[in-house]
C-alpha cells in the first residue's frame, strides 16, 4: 500500500488566487481595522474562515443544477432531494429551508416556550439563539473529555449520559421538548460523538419519552470517524452507520453547506405526521412552498447529488486524512492546537500559542491578524472577542470562556500543497509569536460583535 491518500478528484475548472505582499497585506489589514471578516475575499490567498457554503460541487452536482426544475409546487427537484434524504436517513417527512438555522427556528417556535430547557452535547451558536429567542435555555451537557482541549479520547464529541438523566430527574420531562445531538460537535472542536453514545442518549429520551433528535450537519464526518474509531464498526460501510445513527432520532435539522456538498440549503426532518403538518404551516409562512422551501429548484438537486458523493468512503478517507494531516504537521512543529484533530477544522490553542497576552488583550485576534499578514490565510477567532462581551454600564470588557482559532477546511477546494502552505505560515507565525501585539476593541455592536468590530494593536515592539 501507499502511504500518500490523494485528492480523490481532478480539476477541470479553476478559481485564480490573486498573490499578494506582506506589504499589501499590512496595508489591507489595517484598512480593515483588523477584523478579517471585513477584508474582500480577493485579498485572502486561502481561506480557511468557514467550511460552510464553501465547498467545490462536482461535475455531477453542475450536470443537476441544470436539470433542476424551477416550479412553484411538485418539482421533480424536490422528488430527487426527498429521496436522496430519506434512502439515507429514513425519514418520513422532509422540509426544505434555505439554510440551516432556518430549520432550527421552525422546529423550535413549534416545540419549545419560555422557560423549557433543551439539552445537548454542545448547541451550535445558531441553535442556541433560536432556542433562547423562545425564553428557553440551551444545555450543554458535553463529556468529561470534551472539555479539555489536550485529551486525545476519540469521541469528545459525546454527551454526558449520566448528566442529561439527571437533568431529567431535577427539571421533569415536562420542561424538556427535546434533546440533540451535535455530529459532529461544531462547537466543541469538530469532535466526533460515537454510536454507542447516540445510543445511549437515545434511550433516555426513550425512557423520559421525549423526542430524539440530531442536528445532522456533518452527519458523514461523524459516521466515518465511527467507522474509523469505534471498535467492531470499521468492516460497516459509512452507509449503513449513517442509516444506524439516524434509526435512534424522531428528527434532524441540517445544513446542506456542510455535509450537503452544496453552497446553500438545509431541511428538517421528522417522523411525526402532525408536527410536520405545523412544521409545513410555518414553512409556507417564513420560507416558502413545502416543495421548494426556500430555495430553487437547481439548489434541491444539487443537495440531492450531494448528499450521496458525501457518503462516498474515498471522499471521506481523504477528507478525515487531510485535516488530520495540517493538526498532525502543526503538533510536530510544536504548535498548541486542540486535540485531536477534527472532521472539518483544526483549532489553535490561542492562549498557549500568544502566551504573554491576556484574555483581554484578544490572543485570537493578534494569531488572526498575523496570519494574514505574513502569509495571507483568513481564520476565525473563537475567544473574547466572540464571546467576551461588555458590561453595557460600566463598560468593563469580560474575557470569553477559552481562546481558540479555527483553521476551517472548505470541502474539495485545496490540495495538500496549499495545506502545506499553511502548515509553513502557521509555523513561521509560531516561531515568532512573541512579536505579536495584542489588541483593543475600539468599536463594536451589541450583538454579535465580532463580525463587524474595529480593532487597534497595543504599541508593537
Ligand atoms: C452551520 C451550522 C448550523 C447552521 O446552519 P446554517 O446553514 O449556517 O444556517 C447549525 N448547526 C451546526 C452544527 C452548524 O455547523
Amino acid at each position: 500500500m501507499f502511504k500518500t491518500i490523494i485528492e480523490p478528484f481532478r480539476i477541470k475548472s479553476v478559481e485564480r488566487i490573486r498573490m499578494t505582499t506582506r506589504e499589501e497585506r499590512e496595508r489591507l489589514v489595517r484598512a480593515a481595522h483588523y477584523n478579517v471578516f471585513t477584508l474582500a475575499s480577493d485579498d485572502v490567498l486561502i481561506d480557511l474562515l468557514t467550511d460552510s457554503g464553501t465547498g467545490a460541487m462536482s461535475a455531477m452536482q453542475w450536470a443537476a443544477i441544470m436539470r433542476g426544475d424551477e416550479s412553484y409546487a411538485g418539482s421533480p427537484s424536490f422528488y430527487r432531494f426527498e429521496k436522496s434524504v430519506r434512502d439515507l436517513m429514513g425519514f418520513e417527512y422532509i422540509i426544505p429551508t434555505h439554510q440551516g438555522r432556518a430549520a432550527e427556528h421552525i422546529l423550535f417556535s413549534i416545540m419549545c416556550k419560555a422557560g423549557d430547557v433543551v439539552p445537548s452535547n454542545g448547541h451550535f451558536d445558531t441553535t442556541r439563539a433560536n432556542i433562547e429567542v423562545r425564553g428557553a435555555e440551551a444545555l450543554d451537557l458535553p463529556c468529561a473529555e470534551g472539555k479539555d482541549l489536550a485529551s486525545i479520547f476519540p469521541f469528545k464529541g459525546n454527551m454526558d449520559v449520566e448528566a442529561l438523566r439527571a437533568t431529567f430527574k431535577k427539571l421533569g420531562r415536562e420542561r424538556i421538548p427535546l434533546v440533540m445531538m451535535t455530529v459532529t460537535n461544531n462547537s466543541g472542536g469538530g469532535q466526533p460523538a460515537s454510536l454507542a453514545n447516540l445510543k445511549a442518549v437515545a434511550a433516555v429520551c426513550r425512557e423520559f419519552e421525549r423526542p430524539f433528535y440530531i442536528d445532522a450537519c456533518r452527519f458523514a464526518e461523524n459516521a466515518y470517524f465511527i467507522k474509523l474509531r469505534e471498535p467492531g464498526m470499521a468492516e460497516q460501510p459509512v452507509r449503513a452507520i449513517v442509516a444506524e445513527m439516524f434509526k435512534l432520532a424522531d428528527g434532524c435539522t441540517m445544513s446542506a453547506k456542510k455535509d450537503g456538498l452544496a453552497n446553500i440549503g438545509g431541511f428538517l426532518a421528522t417522523r411525526d405526521p402532525a408536527l410536520a403538518r405545523q412544521e409545513k404551516d410555518l414553512l409556507i409562512l417564513t420560507e416558502g412552498f413545502p416543495t421548494y422551501g426556500g430555495l430553487a429548484g437547481r439548489d434541491l438537486d444539487a443537495i440531492a447529488v450531494g448528499l450521496n458523493e458525501v457518503v462516498e468512503e474515498d471522499y471521506l478517507a481523504y477528507r478525515i486524512a487531510s485535516t488530520g494531516y495540517l493538526g498532525e504537521h502543526l503538533t510536530k512543529a510544536g504548535v498548541p492546537i486542540l486535540q485531536p484533530p477534527g472532521g472539518h477544522a483544526i483549532y489553535l490553542d490561542a492562549a498557549r500559542f500568544a502566551a504573554h497576552l491576556a484574555p483581554l488583550q484578544l490572543p485570537g485576534i493578534a494569531i488572526c491578524v498575523g496570519l494574514y499578514e505574513l502569509g495571507g490565510l483568513r481564520a476565525v477567532e473563537i475567544g473574547t472577542a466572540m464571546f467576551g462581551r461588555r458590561d453595557p454600564v460600566t463598560g468593563k470588557e469580560q474575557a470569553g470562556p477559552r481562546e481558540l482559532v479555527r483553521l476551517a477546511i472548505p470541502r474539495r477546494v485545496y490540495t495538500q500543497s496549499h495545506i502545506d502552505y499553511v502548515i509553513e505560515v502557521v509555523a513561521g507565525l509560531y516561531a515568532e509569536r512573541a512579536r505579536l501585539p495584542g489588541y483593543r476593541i475600539v468599536e463594536q455592536a451589541a450583538f454579535l460583535r465580532h463580525f463587524t468590530a474595529h480593532y487597534a494593536p497595543e504599541q508593537r515592539s
